[in-house]
C-alpha cells in the first residue's frame, strides 16, 4: 500500500521542528530513521497530516562523555551506538544489545530517538533505557522537561510525549565499577523482534552482589524492571539455588501474551532462561573487572 496524503517539512534548527508540532497540534509527526514510521504510514495505520523531518537538524545525533553520564543524542543512529568506543568502555551491554536490532540497513538509519519513541514492546533499546536508568530530554514550543525512562513507556507503541514534543537526548548515568552484564535474546530468525530478552547487570563488592537489575522486553506491553528479582540478589552470592529463586520471581513478575509467534506460557518460560543466562553471564564478568 501506499502511505495516506501528508504535507512534509524539512527542520534544519530545532525551533523549526517545535514549531511545526505546535501548528499541527498532535496531527504531525517526527520523521527520524523512518524504519518504523514509513511501514506505520504505508499501512495507514498512522494518517499524520504532515511530516516534520529532524533529519537535518544540526547537535541532535551524538555521543558525548560527562564526569558522570554519557550523553546520546536522540538522532543518534543504532549503528554509531553499536560502534562507537565510548558506549563500548562505559556500556558494553548497550552496544551487545543494539547489533541485535534488525538488520544492517536499519541500523544504519534508525535511530535512539526513533525507537523509544515508537515504543515497540519487543524492542531492545526501551528494554536498554529502563536496565540503563536512562533520563530523557524532551522540547516543546513551550519549554523543556525531563522524563526517567521508566516512566516514558506507558502502553505498547505508547509513550509520554504529547505530540507537539521532540526527543532531543537521553542520557545515561556510568555504571558503578565491578560492574558485570548480560544480554540474551531469544528470536525466531536473525534480525526478528525478540521473542523475549533479557539484559541485567550485577554490581559487586568483593564477592558481594550490591546492585542487582533485570529488565525484560518482549513479555508485555512495555519494557520493565523485574524489582523483586533484583532485590533478591542484593548483599548475597550468586548461586544456582538463588538463581532458581530469581528466575521464579521473574516468572511471576510478568504478563506476556500469546500471539503468532508464541504463546504466554512460552515467554514466561523464556524468560526465566533467559534471565538464569544472562545473570550467570553478569556475575563472570563482575569477577573479571
Ligand atoms: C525489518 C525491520 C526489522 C526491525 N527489527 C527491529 C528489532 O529487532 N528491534 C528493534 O528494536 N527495532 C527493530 N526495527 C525498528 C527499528 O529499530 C527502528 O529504527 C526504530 O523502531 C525507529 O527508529 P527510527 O529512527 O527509524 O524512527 P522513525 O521510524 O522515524 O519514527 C518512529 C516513531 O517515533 C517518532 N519519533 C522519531 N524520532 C522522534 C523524536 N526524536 N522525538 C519524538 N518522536 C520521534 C516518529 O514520529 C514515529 O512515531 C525493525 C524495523 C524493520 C523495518
Amino acid at each position: 500500500m501506499k502511505p495516506p496524503v501528508f504535507d512534509y517539512i524539512v527542520a534544519t534548527d530545532r525551533d523549526t521542528a517545535v514549531a511545526a508540532l505546535a501548528r499541527a497540534d498532535g496531527e504531525a509527526k517526527v520523521l527520524a530513521g523512518g524504519q518504523s514510521l514509513m511501514p506505520m504510514l504505508n499501512f495507514r495505520l498512522l494518517r499524520p497530516s504532515i511530516l516534520v523531518d529532524i533529519n537535518r537538524i544540526p547537535g541532535l545525533g551524538f555521543i558525548k562523555e560527562m564526569p558522570d553520564s554519557i550523553r546520546i543524542g536522540a538522532l543518534t543512529r543504532h549503528f554509531q551506538i553499536e560502534t562507537s568506543p565510548l558506549i563500548g568502555k562505559h556500556f558494553p551491554v548497550l552496544s551487545y544489545a543494539v547489533a541485535h536490532v534488525g538488520h544492517l540497513a536499519i541500523r544504519n538509519r534508525g535511530t535512539i530517538g526513533g525507537s523509544l519513541s515508537h515504543a515497540d514492546p519487543a524492542a531492545e533499546l526501551p528494554m536498554m533505557a529502563v536496565l540503563l536508568d536512562a533520563t530523557l530530554r524532551i522540547v516543546s514550543a513551550a519549554g523543556s522537561r525531563t522524563v526517567a525512562a521508566r516512566d516514558f513507556f506507558l502502553d505498547a507503541m505508547t509513550v509520554g510525549l504529547d505530540g507537539t514534543e521532540l526527543l532531543t537526548e537521553v542520557v545515561l548515568p556510568k555504571l558503578p565499577a565491578h560492574t558485570g552484564w548480560g544480554f540474551e535474546e531469544i528470536v525466531r530468525r536473525h534480525g526478528d523482534f525478540a521473542l523475549a530478552a533479557v539484559a541485567a547487570t550485577l554490581t559487586l563488592s568483593g564477592s558481594e552482589i550490591v546492585q542487582a537489575r533485570i529488565a525484560l522486553t518482549g513479555v508485555g506491553p512495555i519494557p520493565l524492571r523485574a524489582e523483586e528479582a533484583e532485590s533478591l540478589l542484593v548483599g548475597r552470592e550468586f548461586d544456582e539455588s538463588l538463581g532458581r529463586r530469581v528466575i521464579e520471581a521473574v516468572r511471576e513478575a510478568i504478563s506476556p501474551e500469546t500471539d503468532l509467534h508464541a504463546s504466554a506460557d512460552f515467554r514466561r518460560h523464556l524468560a526465566g532462561v533467559l534471565t538464569g543466562r544472562a545473570l550467570a553471564a553478569a556475575w563472570r564478568r563482575g569477577h573479571a573487572g
